[in-house]
């Protein structure tokens, strides 16, 4: 798998990690655990300002417009459909043996992909 896919998968790894911490239940729960979630928030929050700086900016900036449009930017290619939209991607499309390695996007609601099949 491409790098720069593979770090656009952590951002948004990263990125679910972070919203997970301000869900007031789990906050609760960590709390109760004697786990500190605003410290694990803000070293999450580092590593992804860390991990960000180093993906192509052209990415980084439709990361960004996908995850504040969607909420999820990088979804993968399940059974040729994407998981973001359901729509059924062509064969061709996903029979390429280097699909992983390059940054593809759906055509239809513009969200990177990924097979992990
Ligand atoms: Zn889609």
């Amino acid at each position: 798998m491409i790098r720069e896919l593979e770090k656009l998968i952590s951002l948004h790894d990263l990125d679910i990690m972070i919203s997970d911490l301000v869900n007031k239940d789990i906050v609760k729960q960590e709390k109760k655990l004697g786990l500190s979630p605003d410290l694990a928030a803000s070293q999450l929050r580092k590593l992804r300002d860390e991990l960000s700086l180093t993906i192509d900016r052209t990415y980084r900036d439709l990361y960004d417009q996908l995850a504040g449009h969607y909420g999820n930017a990088v979804v993968p290619v399940i059974n040729q459909m994407c998981s973001g939209c359901f729509t059924q991607l062509p064969t061709a499309f996903c029979a390429s043996p280097d699909r992983n390695d390059r940054v593809e996007t759906c055509p239809s609601c513009g969200r990177f992909i990924y097979w992990c099949d």
